[in-house]
C-alpha cells in the first residue's frame, strides 16, 4: 500500500532537476556528458558578493534571522527596486525566502484556494504547474505559439478570465521561451487585468538582468494593476548565485504578511550569510554584470546559428534568459533503426543515450513539440553538443 499522501502522490518531479540527475549519473559512469538540462550561469559569484557572505560568518551572523529577511537586506531591495525599476516599495512589503522558487510557492499557497483558477500562460517554467496543483487550484492554460514568439495577447487573457479567476503567473524574460514582453505588450495585458481587480498577477522577474532586447519592463510600472502585482525575483540568475538559495517578492502588505507567516511555519528565514552577500548583490550595479550578459548574448548566436543547420528543428529569436526552445516535432516517428521516436521524451532520452547531451523535454513547460536547451555553457561545449546532436538526428529516419 501506497503511505503517501494524494497531495504527494499527484505531484511529478521537476523534469528540470530529473534531467540533471540522470546525466550526473551517466557521467558518474564515466561518459562524456553535455549537460544543457539545468538553467544555472556557468559563471562564478561576483567577488564583491562572495567577499560579503566571508565576512557576514567573521561577524558572527550566525544566528535565526527575521522570517522575512534582514531590515538591512529588504532595504536594499526597496533601494534596488527603485533605481533599476522605478518602482516604491516598503520594507514591510518584501519578504525574502531561499530561492525565487520559494516565493512563488509562498505566494500561490497565500492565494489560491481549492478550484480557483490560476492562469498561466504556456509554455510556463515547469514548477508553476506543480506548485498550483500543491495549492489544489485549477491550472487554465493559454497557449501560445511559436508564430507569435510565444506570447498570448490582450484578447486571449480577456477570454481565459472568469469569475474563478484568482491568479496569472508569468515569466518575462520567460523561461523557457526566452519571449520578452514589450512595454506596450505588457499595458495590453495591465489593461485588462484592471478591468478584472479580483485577479492577481505573479510575475517572476529572476531573468531580469538576462535581456538581449534592452531594458526590463514590469507589469508593476502601471498604477492601475499595481495592487495586483506579485514581483518575483532573486541572486540566482543575474549575479550567478544558484546554490546560495536566495530569492524575494515584493507585494501589497496584506500578502506580503501572509507570506510571512506561511514561511515562518515551513522554513523561518533564509541563510544569514545568502542574505548578508544579498545586501550585497542589491548594490552592486547592475551594469557590472554586463560582461555575463554579453557572453550569453554571444552563446545565443551561436546556438540559433548552429540550429539553423539542423533540418527539421525549428525555433524563436529569444530575447532574454538562456534558452532555446526548439520545436522538434519533425522527428516524431522516426527511428535510428533501433529506437524509435514518439515524442519530445524520446527523443531527450535518445540524445542522451546515444550522443550523451541532456535536454529538457517541452512536455514539463506545457509544449510537447518542443525541447528545451539551455546554452549557459561554453561556445566549445555548445558546438560540441549541437554537432553531436545534428549527428544524432541525421540518423532519424
Ligand atoms: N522562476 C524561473 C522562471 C526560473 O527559471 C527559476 C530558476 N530555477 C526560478 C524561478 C527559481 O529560482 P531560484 O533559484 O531563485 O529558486
Ligand atoms: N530554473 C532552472 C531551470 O529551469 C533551475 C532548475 C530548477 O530550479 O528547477 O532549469
Amino acid at each position: 500500500m501506497n503511505p503517501l499522501s494524494d497531495r504527494i502522490n499527484r505531484l511529478s518531479e521537476s523534469e528540470t532537476l530529473a534531467m540533471a540527475r540522470k546525466s550526473r549519473e551517466l557521467k558518474a559512469l564515466g561518459h562524456n556528458v553535455i549537460n544543457l538540462s539545468l538553467g544555472e550561469p556557468d559563471f562564478f559569484t561576483p567577488g564583491n558578493i562572495k567577499e560579503a557572505g566571508k565576512s557576514a560568518i567573521d561577524n558572527n551572523h550566525s544566528f535565526y534571522t527575521p522570517v522575512n529577511g534582514y531590515l538591512e537586506l529588504r532595504q536594499a531591495i526597496c533601494e534596488k527596486l527603485s533605481r533599476d525599476n522605478k518602482l516604491e516599495y516598503t520594507p514591510e512589503q518584501i519578504v525574502v525566502s531561499t530561492g525565487a522558487k520559494q516565493s512563488i510557492a509562498n505566494a500561490v499557497l497565500c492565494l489560491v484556494n481549492p478550484g480557483e483558477e490560476v492562469i498561466v500562460p504556456s509554455p510556463f517554467w515547469v514548477s508553476y504547474r506543480e506548485i498550483v496543483k500543491m495549492a489544489e487550484g485549477v491550472e487554465v492554460t493559454i497557449q501560445a505559439g511559436i508564430e507569435n514568439d510565444f506570447k498570448i495577447t490582450a484578447d486571449q487573457l480577456e477570454a481565459a478570465i472568469t469569475p474563478k479567476t484568482k491568479l496569472f503567473m508569468f515569466s518575462s524574460p520567460c523561461n523557457p521561451t526566452g519571449s520578452v514582453y514589450s512595454r506596450e505588450e505588457l499595458q495590453q495585458l495591465a489593461g485588462v487585468f484592471a478591468r478584472h481587480p479580483h485577479v492577481y498577477i505573479l510575475a517572476d522577474e529572476i531573468y531580469e538582468h538576462i535581456n538581449f532586447s534592452g531594458a526590463h519592463e514590469s507589469i508593476a510600472q502601471f498604477e492601475e494593476v499595481r495592487d495586483q502585482v506579485i514581483i518575483i525575483n532573486g541572486v540566482s540568475k543575474g549575479f550567478a548565485m544558484t546554490g546560495w538559495r536566495l530569492g524575494y517578492m515584493a507585494a501589497s502588505l496584506e500578502i506580503a504578511k501572509a507570506c510571512n507567516k506561511l514561511q515562518g511555519q515551513i522554513t523561518s528565514g533564509t541563510c544569514s550569510i545568502a542574505q548578508m552577500a544579498g545586501v550585497e548583490a542589491m548594490k552592486t550595479d547592475p551594469a557590472t554584470t554586463r560582461p555575463m550578459l554579453d557572453k550569453f548574448r554571444e552563446r545565443r548566436d551561436l546556438v540559433l546559428r548552429l540550429m539553423k543547420d539542423i533540418p527539421g528543428i525549428k525555433t524563436n529569436e529569444p530575447q532574454g534568459a538562456f534558452y532555446v526552445f526548439a520545436n522538434v516535432k519533425e522527428f516524431f516517428g522516426k527511428s535510428d533503426g533501433t529506437t524509435r521516436v514518439e515524442n519530445a521524451p524520446d527523443l531527450c532520452m535518445y540524445l542522451l543515450n546515444k550522443v550523451f547531451v541532456a535536454m529538457v523535454p517541452g512536455d514539463a513547460f506545457g509544449d510537447p513539440d518542443c525541447v528545451r536547451l539551455s546554452y549557459a555553457t561554453s561556445n566549445d561545449l555548445l558546438e560540441e553538443a549541437i554537432s553531436r546532436i545534428r549527428r544524432a538526428l541525421e540518423e532519424l529516419k
